[in-house]
């Protein structure tokens, strides 16, 4: 859990056809733009769309699903030619869909960007969420880490649910065809694509954020509202695992640590303390309390991590004294089995603080001694470099939320552009946490939209 934090944040409108940290993209061809303003003209007196959703993912699905009332018009588009491709994924295709116990709780797992998900958590909670699902036929359960998931740990069920409904509620989903352009024109919305033109009188962003872009989550949805003037944060990998300076485990990648405390160091100064699980890869850090963290971590910093696990760094070295006392003619690494390290890191540790195989308690020397200590409780580990969007699970920042109401995901800017997801500038912890927030936002979003065509929520 992190504790007392504060994230910078750099306020930057991109530019149409700026990119996002290197990843690229997409842009009008001129055949492309030759055709849009074709079916710009064949559009001209269309019934416009009462609402437009883009991006198909949960936060899309679960917005367009409760935004289309009886004789609303909702289209949704997808620039893949499946939708839902990352939810597919979730989990590890299983679907970690949510995280039980009170909703009260899930404030802090978004870092300092809690509050502003607080109202639509609340509106939409994790038991709405886990009902929404059991009410149609597709029963959840809990882990005993709180994990939700479907009993029939099928992302496809999931995915083939939330379609099922758009079906029945009259959503017309247009698959295969990115949005590449949103216009603000005195009706609402014009909403070009690949192949067509559009207008709606209310548009959603819901594209998601960077991560695993081959998911189509590419960093579209901040282009399209920075180009209409909508304040976009840094973005940036989250939950993502570390690359480690000078790694001295990579032969031990595999093993795990349950539970173990860990702060942060920048520039010599401590900036935050965590615990949480922690894996061993070939080339640094992993697991649930690394990821969870990682959105604080930069190049550079020092992870200091504690294998000895909750016991305070003076009272470790005053039991290790007594153990190495009363053991005086064993071998250090013999005496040293009683403190319940894993064998192949106490090995390892011992080696990294030049006590031999063969030395006795009794021949361990003070700076030995220390040294010992030093690695069993704040393991320096440097940070060499954070994973990048090619393995983290989530994006650090998108659309700034200073601007969007937190009620309605509504614009403060543009009115009638509304924001789902994690093209917001929201990234929770592991555990259902994104999910969960993709669901509640895209029906805070749908809610507001229902309001105003005028049918009771
Ligand atoms: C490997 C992996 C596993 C994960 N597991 C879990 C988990 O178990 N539990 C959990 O809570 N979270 C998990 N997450 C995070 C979670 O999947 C995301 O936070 C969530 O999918 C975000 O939903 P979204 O609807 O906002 O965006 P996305 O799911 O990213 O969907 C956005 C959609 O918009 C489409 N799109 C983008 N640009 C355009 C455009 N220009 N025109 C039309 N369409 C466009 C994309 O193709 C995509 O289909 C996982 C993430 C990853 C990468």
């Amino acid at each position: 859990m992190a504790e007392g934090f504060s994230r910078e944040k750099a306020v930057f409108p991109f530019c149409p056809g700026q990119t996002a940290q290197g990843i690229s993209l997409q842009y009008h061809t001129r055949a492309q733009t030759n055709k849009c303003h074709e079916s710009i003209d064949l559009v001209k007196g269309m019934n416009p769309y009462d609402v437009a959703v883009i991006g198909s993912g949960p936060a899309g699905l679960f917005c367009a699903i409760h935004a289309a009332v009886p004789q609303s018009r909702v289209i949704l588009f997808e620039k893949n030619e499946q939708p839902g491709k990352k939810l597919l994924l979730s989990g590890t295709g299983q679907c970690n869909i949510t995280h039980a116990g009170e909703i009260r709780d899930f404030f802090t797992r978004y870092g300092d960007h809690g509050k502003f998900v607080k109202p639509a958590l609340m509106g939409f909670s994790n038991t709405d969420l886990i009902r929404f699902f059991s009410d149609r036929g597709l029963a959840m359960e809990t882990e005993k880490n709180g994990k939700v998931f479907p009993k029939s740990r099928s992302a496809p069920e999931v995915l083939s649910l939330l379609l099922g409904e758009c079906r029945t509620r009259g959503v017309e989903i247009r698959c295969g065809e990115p949005v590449i352009g949103v216009e603000k024109n005195a009706d609402g919305f014009l909403i070009t694509t690949g192949t067509g033109a559009y207008p709606a009188r209310a548009v959603v962003i819901t594209t998601g954020g960077v991560s695993y872009p081959k998911t189509g989550s590419t960093g579209d949805g901040a282009r399209l509202a920075a180009a209409l003037g909508q304040p976009v944060t840094a973005l940036a990998p989250a939950l993502t695992p570390v690359t480690v300076r000078d790694y001295p485990f990579a032969d031990l990648a595999g093993i795990s640590f349950e539970n173990i405390p860990f702060s942060l160091w920048h520039g010599g100064k401590k900036t935050g303390s965590f615990s949480g699980d922690i894996l061993f890869t070939h080339t640094g850090l992993s697991g649930p309390g690394i990821l969870d963290a990682s959105r604080y971590f930069s190049a550079g910093d020092t992870l200091r991590v504690s294998f000895a696990g909750k016991i305070p760094r003076d009272a470790f070295e005053r039991d290790l004294a007594g153990l190495l006392l009363s053991q005086g003619t064993r071998l250090v690494r013999t005496a040293m089995a009683g403190l319940h390290l894993p064998d192949r890191l106490l090995r390892k540790i011992l080696e990294l603080s030049g006590v031999l195989d063969d030395l006795t308690c009794a021949h361990l020397t003070a700076a030995q001694r220390k040294e010992i200590v030093t690695r069993c409780t704040e393991f320096p580990f440097v940070i060499d470099r954070l994973g990048d969007f090619s393995v983290a699970m989530a994006t650090r920042g998108g659309i700034a939320l200073e601007y969007v109401n937190q009620k309605t995901m509504e614009s403060k800017i543009i009115p009638g552009l509304f924001f789902a997801g994690e093209v917001l500038d929201i990234d929770g912890d592991t555990g259902g946490y994104n999910l969960q927030a993709a669901f509640s936002t895209g029906y805070a979003a749908a809610m507001a939209l229902r309001n105003r065509l005028g049918s009771p929520s």
